[in-house]
């Protein structure tokens, strides 16, 4: 599925709206966002967590690579648990390495987990095969491609 937004508000509807087909296991607990600096990812992981019932502002980790947010749903029965937010762009030297000691496949092979990661591409290899792949892209002004396979 292919789409343009064309404000930040809509990017952030567009990962609020599919909180619900991750709570519905429609969508993988793990995706894997992929496109430059300025493209939307973290607008979008905003969005996300808000779908998701999480309070607070979600920042763009600048030196921590992982960020670890309670789900606190009213549901308790609900599957999930936890969200991870990963952003590997400062990741650097040995990725194969990095991400295992960031300890990435135990958090994404945890059902109770929902693991969104930006930067993705760096590792593309790594990533689990069922996960969902969303790319953006900046087509100028406020307009952003985004694509979810
Ligand atoms: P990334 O995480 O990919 O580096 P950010 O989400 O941090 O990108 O930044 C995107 C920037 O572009 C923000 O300043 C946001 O307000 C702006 N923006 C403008 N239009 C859009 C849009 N349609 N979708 C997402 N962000 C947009
Ligand atoms: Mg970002």
């Amino acid at each position: 599925m292919e789409l343009i937004t064309k404000s930040a508000r809509e990017t952030q509807k567009l990962g609020q709206n599919l909180a619900a087909d991750i709570v519905s296991g429609r969508l993988s607990n793990t995706i894997a966002l992929s496109g430059d600096l300025g493209s939307g990812k973290t607008t979008f992981v905003q969005g996300l967590a808000k779908g998701l019932g999480i309070a607070g502002r979600i920042i763009s980790p600048t030196f921590i690579i992982v960020r670890k947010y309670p789900i606190n749903s009213k549901d308790k029965n609900s599957a999930f648990k936890d969200f991870y937010h990963v952003d590997l762009y400062r990741l650097e030297g040995e990725l194969d390495k990095e991400v295992f000691n960031l300890g990435l496949p135990y958090l994404w092979s945890e059902p109770q987990n929902i693991i969104v990661i930006e930067w993705a591409e760096k590792i593309q290899k790594l990533i689990p095969t069922g996960a969902t792949w969303i790319r953006f892209e900046d087509m100028g002004e406020d307009k952003r491609k985004i694509e979810i396979k």
